[in-house]
């Protein structure tokens, strides 16, 4: 079994190390992911420089790139075989909602979804890394699950661990999506030379948090595994906008 491994926290992150770390037992694994943090890189592709991957110490390769990139030239470039699965983390905190469409760990995930090759997401709700022993654990379990029971239908796994220590981690969940509120407003301030700066502001808090979504089953204390699509088609719009166009001076 190969697998694939990469993050978007890039490759000095303890998420990364300690997924590594749990997943050596089940498979051979190749690490790249990004030089730096590129927590929301989505799935940009880095199209007007040259990348550079070289190797640290540990082994893990490392790119001047996104997530995406990373596993791009790892498929496109580095690997003879294509491995048996893409992973991606565990990041340093939760990607449930719309979080999914900024998120670089998913889009690191989604990269081998696009080149035909199965992928599991790994996120840890919180940001301290209080359990995430207990977290690469749960994952490991969860690929092994995957490797013993593959999916048909180009799986792409998003997975959701609440912080919290092994033995008190409820039972995998299927889950779907759940909703947020917008982002809370950027956050305004002066440069040393007078002029305006934005920060970016924290994600919104979960507006559908029901039963079924991922917000509701990390909050009562389960492994959330959503599955993820990316036709991005609405399927459902389809009649009526082929109606709207119907109406239209073009018809
Ligand atoms: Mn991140």
């Amino acid at each position: 079994m190969k697998i694939l491994l990469s993050n978007d926290d890039g490759y000095q992150s303890p998420g990364l190390a300690a997924l590594h770390e749990a997943l050596r037992p089940l498979a051979d694994v190749m690490v790249i992911a990004p030089e730096q943090n590129c927590s929301a890189a989505s799935n940009s592709l880095t199209l007007w420089r040259p990348l550079s991957v070289l190797r640290s110490g540990n082994g893990f390769y490392y790119v001047n790139g996104t997530p995406t990139d990373s596993v791009h030239v790892a498929l496109t470039g580095m690997l003879d075989a294509k491995p048996d699965l893409v992973v991606s983390g565990i990041n340093n905190g939760e990607n449930m909602g719309e979080d999914t469409l900024y998120s670089g760990t998913v889009a690191a995930a989604t990269e081998g979804v696009m080149f035909g090759i199965p992928a599991i997401a790994f996120s840890l709700v919180d940001k301290d890394w209080a359990h995430l022993a207990d977290a690469a654990r749960v994952a490991a379990e969860i690929v092994a699950h995957f490797l013993a029971h593959p999916l048909a239908g180009n799986p792409l796994l998003n997975v959701n661990i609440p912080n919290r220590p092994y033995d008190e981690l409820h039972e995998w969940r299927i889950t779907r999506l759940g909703k947020r509120h917008p982002s809370q407003p950027v956050v305004a301030q002066t440069n040393p030379r007078g002029e305006p700066i934005y920060w970016i502001g924290p994600a919104g808090g979960a507006r559908d948090a029901s039963e079924g979504t991922d917000f509701h089953a990390v909050s009562q204390g389960h492994v959330a595994i959503t599955p993820l699509q990316l036709d991005l088609t609405h399927q459902a719009m389809l009649p009526a906008l082929r109606e709207w166009l119907g109406a239209g001076h073009r018809a």
